[in-house]
């Protein structure tokens, strides 16, 4: 067994004979290298250990799983004792189906990204809605609250943007995406909310020339464009509407090709890290049943992504 280390990325073999004397919490992913989760919980629950003794023996790793391996991994997991999980593309959706129960939430997205331990097995939750929802707050000063919005992409984290934006009653909703079948598949899965709360909801694909956006349309980019710097705009440049705010959800790059064109119009834009602090900000909370001091784990974050530039 190697050693109990937050930096090494372990693999599904490392459970064998995994006696880590404290509390294990993990990200599991794949790939899952590049995650910085590790570094910003750990950050976080120094902060949480030094406040209060029962969390010093608190610490988060990071494993590399494969999807198929995922439904056998997870009850190796809970048999080793791990009492808080974090799931990663490509888990997200494929776990819904192997745990014991689901928060309300995380059942309409379809897709949970943390998992806590109960008496036979995880509950699973979704908190990149609520990390979505403080991150535009914050860096946009903006609310998903009675905005237009558009979405672009349709795959899990845009179902998760989508169902956050219904339940946060936003005042219309616009799902751009590239791929006809998927576009279709969510907008039907969000038909019941939006029929509830009477909001509507309309798809569109990039190309389609009758795409249109109102000026002050709040912009989130769901899709994973933007994370080289080779990749095309997920909408052409001339229907973004000219006082647009976006916020991208990719974080690194920092600045990404569709940020500097939003900026470049005159609009607002922010990077997705503040979703990625303030997911885990509430995956630590479900699990420590603490308010977390997002401090930490914003200042971890950032010295990571730096020390991977
Ligand atoms: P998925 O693989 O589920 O979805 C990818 C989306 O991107 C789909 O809508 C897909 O469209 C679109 N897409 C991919 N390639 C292209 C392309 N070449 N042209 C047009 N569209 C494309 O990924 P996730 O939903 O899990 O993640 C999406 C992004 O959000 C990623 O960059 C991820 O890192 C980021 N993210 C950030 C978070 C944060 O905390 N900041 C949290 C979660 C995700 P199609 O259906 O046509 O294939």
């Amino acid at each position: 067994m190697v050693p109990y280390d937050s930096e090494v990325t372990y693999q599904l073999r490392d459970l064998n004979g995994w006696r880590f004397p404290g509390t294990s919490l993990a990200v599991l992913g794949f790939p899952v290298r590049h995650s910085i989760s590790p570094a910003m919980h750990n950050a976080a629950i120094a902060d949480l250990a030094a406040k209060d003794s029962q969390f010093s023996e608190w610490r988060y790793f990071r494993f590399e799983v494969e999807p198929e391996k995922l439904p056998q991994a997870l009850p190796r997991f809970f048999e080793m004792g791990f009492f808080g999980l974090n799931l990663t593309v490509p888990h997200k959706e494929i776990a819904f189906d192997l745990i014991a129960s689901i928060d309300s939430a995380a059942v309409e997205i379809g897709a949970v990204n943390t998992l806590k331990r109960g008496p036979d097995g995880y509950h699973g939750y979704n908190t990149d809605g609520c990390g979505l929802s403080k991150g535009i707050e914050e860096e946009l000063s903006a609310s998903l609250a009675g905005s237009d919005i558009a979405i672009l992409g349709a795959g899990g984290a845009a179902r998760a943007a989508a169902v956050q934006a219904l339940q946060s009653d936003c005042q219309s909703l616009c799902i751009v995406n590239r791929s006809a079948d998927r576009l279709e598949n969510l907008l039907g899965s969000l038909q019941p909310i939006a029929r509830e709360k009477g909001i509507p909801v309309k798809g569109f694909s990039p190309q389609d020339t009758s795409l249109e956006f109102a000026d002050h349309t709040l912009i989130i980019n769901a899709t994973s464009l933007g994370l080289n710097s080779s990749d095309p705009l997920p909408i052409p440049e001339e229907r973004l509407p000219q006082t647009a705010a976006l916020y991208d959800m990719v974080y690194n790059p920092r600045t990404t090709k569709l940020m500097k064109t939003v900026s470049d119009r005159g609009g607002r834009s922010a990077n997705g890290l503040s979703m990625l602090v303030y997911q885990g900000v509430r995956a630590l909370e479900i699990w420590s049943d603490r308010k977390i001091d997002p401090k930490n784990m914003k200042q971890a974050a950032n010295s990571a992504l730096a020390s991977k530039a």
